[in-house]
């Protein structure tokens, strides 16, 4: 082997180690973008059909972008028309590495029917590397699942999965809210910390100052606040604090 070969030998080595990489180590959903060249549509068909609600792709995590330079799996439809190969090319180019490209239908594998005729170039393969090849014609959503699935090591994620169970400290809070505050206000004020910070965070600081207003006389109230969020000294903590005891006084200062 010459040293432009082992040079090329270990590029692709390290393409393949940095593939596995993506494959196994992904934490997030897989982003696709699908380039149709040349086919007859019946493929885009079952792919659309694969992201229905009955088939519902999504929920694998497995979502379609629209350009290719947010995707990590480039699905190729079609026999390759010489119209398509350009685009087709720009594409994969277009892609960040490392990527996963899929050759979908008999005429992404091969060609298809389409595999003798002069105005196509065959398969994705003859113009890049294809990592899977899902054949059919066209594939079914099943088919197109399953490809994709074992590529991505979905089915063993599957196998591995652990089911979680909510903690104590991961479940919601019940509002008591002192006697004497207006329904509004209580939705007001719930509202608001959640609007600032989340349904679920929200909820919890709507819920911590409800218990204070209910364990602090009113000439108190403002010296207690402040030192409970000085000592927690987180700064967004006391904007949104600040933001719901504003609304207490406020409705506080119309009833006087
Ligand atoms: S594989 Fe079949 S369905 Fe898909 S593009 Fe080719 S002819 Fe059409």
């Amino acid at each position: 082997m010459n040293t432009a070969e082992q040079t090329g030998a270990a590029q692709q080595e390290q393409i393949e180690a940095l593939k596995a990489k993506l494959l196994h180590d992904i934490r997030r959903s897989v982003y696709v973008y699908r380039i149709d060249c040349g086919g007859c549509n019946g493929c885009e068909i079952e792919i659309f059909a694969s992201l229905t609600p009955l088939f519902d792709v999504e929920r694998f995590g497995i979502k379609v972008v629209p350009s290719p330079r947010h995707a990590d799996v480039l699905v190729y439809t079609g026999p390759m028309t010489r119209a398509m190969r350009l685009p087709a090319l720009r594409a994969y180019r277009a892609a960040p590495d490392p990527k996963i490209v899929v050759a979908y239908g008999a005429c992404g594998c091969s060609g298809g029917i389409f595999h003798d005729s002069y105005a196509v170039w065959g398969g994705a393969e003859n113009l890049f590397p294809v990592d899977l090849y899902i054949p059919g014609c066209p594939p079914s959503p099943y088919a197109t699942i399953y490809g994709f699935a074992t590529v991505l090591g979905l089915l063993e994620q599957k196998i591995r999965g652990q089911q979680h169970r909510e903690s104590e400290e991961e479940k919601g809070v019940e509002l008591t809210v002192p006697a004497g505050i207006n329904p509004n206000l209580r939705k007001e004020i719930e509202r608001t910390a959640r609007r600032l910070c989340g349904y679920w965070q929200g909820k919890r600081i709507a819920a911590d100052y409800f218990k204070l207003l209910a364990e602090s006389p009113d000439d108190v109230l403002d010296y207690r606040l402040e030192g409970y969020l000085s000592r927690k000294g987180d700064p967004r903590l006391t904007e949104v604090y600040r933001a719901i005891h504003r609304i207490y006084r406020e409705w506080v200062n119309s009833r006087a």
